[in-house]
């Protein structure tokens, strides 16, 4: 919570979104408490935040309680991000939070609700019909610090070099050409179903590992790319006892996820040097997240903290 704290003339924008209780929570007998989560206005006297043991101060942008659907958040905070991606910038939207807050329905949402990715698709489809721009996607994961395209067959490794430029380069990451929302729903969901069974074949892992969709839109001369980013949850290995390979997994989410906030504060904070380097992700997002400027465009991203509306799980 320290490192990912906002403010009002960053790139950054950090907003919660809170889920409402699941059935099986309801029953249970083992409630915990509703977290207190403080908002605070972005401008507001940060002298004010307070942090005591039970209740964390989150400092915000924006929040979205339980009755706000995906169509505020969309609406709210993504879709003016997509005029920017026309215009040739990088945006960037994560869900950060513990395995079950509601990263994964957030973004990709239900058939009868659809979730960031589709909306922010089918926007950007229906803007290229009237400016005659293409669209590519991209779609991978990053686990244990490795990349695989999730949009070849069997979800193959894709290698993440630098070249003489310190340009990150992914080597032969697919790009597929998308032209209508059904198209689109068919390539996503095969690459879905790769994320759930690569790796083990055993249990769901998808969350162990970090998904990105990319959209890339090039529209006359300008490239512009939007990144949907559904983050592996962070865990507390104290609370769930991992062991061996999920310890290692949990490790270097939390490495990774620990990188990807020093990135954020760093850049929240003007800082001169931007730790890029320290984790896969943060690596390969570099050209997203701000920094290396075509001095044209400018940088966005949007930090979508989602917190379980459990205390513990904060
Ligand atoms: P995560 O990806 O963070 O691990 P999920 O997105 O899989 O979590 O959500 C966990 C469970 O909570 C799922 O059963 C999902 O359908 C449900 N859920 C999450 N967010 C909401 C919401 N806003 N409204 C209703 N159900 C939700
Ligand atoms: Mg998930």
């Amino acid at each position: 919570s320290k490192q990912i704290r906002s403010n009002s003339t960053s790139h950054v924008r950090v907003v919660v979104r809170v889920r409402p209780f699941l059935p099986s929570e309801l029953e249970s007998k083992d409630k915990g408490p509703v977290p207190c989560i403080s908002v605070l206005n972005a401008d507001s006297d940060p002298g004010r935040e307070k942090k005591s043991p039970r209740n964390e101060c989150y400092k915000l942008d924006s929040f979205f309680s339980q009755e706000n659907g995906l169509d505020s958040i969309f609406h709210g905070e993504v879709s003016n991000l997509i005029s920017g991606v026309f215009k040739g910038s990088n945006a960037t939207v994560f869900a950060y939070g513990a395995t079950g807050s509601g990263k994964t329905y957030t973004m990709q949402g239900t058939d009868r609700q659809p979730g960031l990715i589709p909306l922010s698709m089918s926007r950007i489809l229906s803007s290229c019909e009237s400016s005659g721009s293409s669209i590519e996607i991209a779609y991978y994961e990053v686990y244990l610090d490795r990349c695989y395209d999730l949009l070849e067959p069997k979800a193959k490794e894709v290698m993440v070099l630098e070249d003489k430029d310190g340009q990150v380069q992914m080597k032969g990451l697919s790009r597929v050409t998308v032209r209508s929302m059904p198209e689109f729903s068919q390539i996503f969901a095969s690459g879905v179903q790769r994320r759930k069974i690569a790796h083990t074949g055993l249990n769901d892992v998808s969350s162990r590992s970090h998904g990105v969709l990319s959209i890339i839109v090039s529209s006359g001369g300008a490239v512009g790319k939007l990144n949907l980013i559904d983050l592996a949850g962070n865990e507390d290995n104290r609370r769930t006892g991992n062991e061996g390979i999920r310890l290692l997994e949990s490790a270097k989410i939390n490495q990774s996820l620990f990188a990807l906030s020093n990135v954020i504060y760093a850049l929240n904070n003007n800082e001169p040097r931007i730790p890029y380097r320290e984790s896969k992700l943060t690596r390969i997002l570099q050209d997203s997240l701000g920094g290396r400027a075509n001095p044209m465009s400018y940088h966005e991203a949007v930090h979508t903290v989602s917190l379980a509306a459990r205390s513990r799980h904060i």
